[in-house]
């Protein structure tokens, strides 16, 4: 019963407003109780070489540690905290603990690699945002060039506004990426604007490649384009060895999914990065 109800707080787009409304406050309430109560966490989805099968990257993936509920999904709290601007302490958390994590990894001796961190629009936005990231950088000693930030485009971004932001992240010396590519509004006209180092080919466009011709052929394209405009390309949502082969023989540059790995915790990531590889057993038994 108190499962129950646990579930019903944080249905927040659920179709009965009257419930919407009141959940809201309730979800507000304890997001700011979490932010101040330090219940995040941080968890970790590898970026494998599709050359080497190596691990090359990591995306953090934030994680609410709810004392009653336990781990709750970001997709129940993100878009929530985006619209009530939550997102921008959330998200600041978010970015040290990453850096910091990566710093900790890199003078314990594992091997140097970005993480990847996604970035909401409205942090994108924020005023200072290069002052804020290098600040941040500076606290936690580490190099930009071992931090990549996630952006999504949206339909109502202001893209010479985008652009000067994205200008003051390269100054920096960070990575930026492309995130849910294919989903958004009019990325061909961002893509030529845009100074970005690479893309990320959204998870629904990949989980249909062996079936649907349609999202082979754009999967197919989207590489190539990439290849022609000099950015790094990884596919997201790899779920089996057949998806593999394709963006394989379709020269993507990098993976992630649940076939290497889901996201998991540090301790946890620490296990691969040890190997260098990602150790998600499916992948080992079907190994070719
Ligand atoms: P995203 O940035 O596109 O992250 C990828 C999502 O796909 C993750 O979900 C990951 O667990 C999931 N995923 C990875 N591989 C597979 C796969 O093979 N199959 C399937 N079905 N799913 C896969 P997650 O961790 O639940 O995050 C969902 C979204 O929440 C993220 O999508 C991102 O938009 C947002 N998010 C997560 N952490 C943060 C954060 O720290 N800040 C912001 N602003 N947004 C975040
Ligand atoms: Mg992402
Ligand atoms: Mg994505
Ligand atoms: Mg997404």
């Amino acid at each position: 019963r108190a499962k129950e109800k646990g579930r019903n707080d944080f249905q927040i787009f659920n179709t009965d407003m009257k419930s919407v409304s009141i959940n809201r406050l309730k979800l507000e309430s304890e997001l700011r109780r979490a932010i101040v109560g330090d219940e995040f966490v941080l968890y970790y989805q590898p970026q494998v070489d599709i050359e080497t099968g190596r691990i090359v990257g990591v995306e953090a993936l934030i994680r609410w540690d709810h004392p009653g509920k336990g781990l709750i999904s970001p997709n129940y709290f993100i878009p929530f905290a985006e619209e009530s601007g939550l997102i921008v302490p959330i998200g600041e958390w978010v970015l040290r603990a990453a850096c910091k994590q990566n710093k900790a990894w890199q003078n314990q001796g594992y091997p140097m690699m970005p993480i990847s961190v996604n970035l909401s629009m409205r942090q994108f936005f924020q005023h200072n945002l290069k002052g804020k990231i290098r600040h941040v950088l500076e606290q936690t000693g580490l190099d930009p060039q071992y931090l990549e930030l996630e952006i999504t485009e949206s339909m109502t971004m202001d893209v010479d506004h985008a652009i000067q932001s994205l200008l003051e992240l390269k100054e920096l010396g960070v990575n930026v990426s492309i995130d849910d590519f294919g989903t958004g509004y009019s990325s061909l006209y961002y893509l030529k604007k845009f100074p970005i180092d690479k893309l990320k080919i959204d998870r629904s466009f990949v989980r249909d490649i062996m079936v649907d011709p349609n999202d082979a052929a754009i999967v197919a394209t989207i590489i190539a384009m990439t290849h022609h405009l000099n950015l790094k390309v990884i596919a997201e949502g790899v779920e089996t060895e057949d998806q593999l082969h394709f963006l394989h023989e379709n020269r993507c540059n990098e993976v992630q999914g649940y076939w290497f790995s889901p996201p998991v915790s540090a301790d946890e990531l620490e296990k691969m990065l040890k190997t260098g590889i990602p150790n998600a057993s499916a992948a080992s038994v079907h190994a070719k």
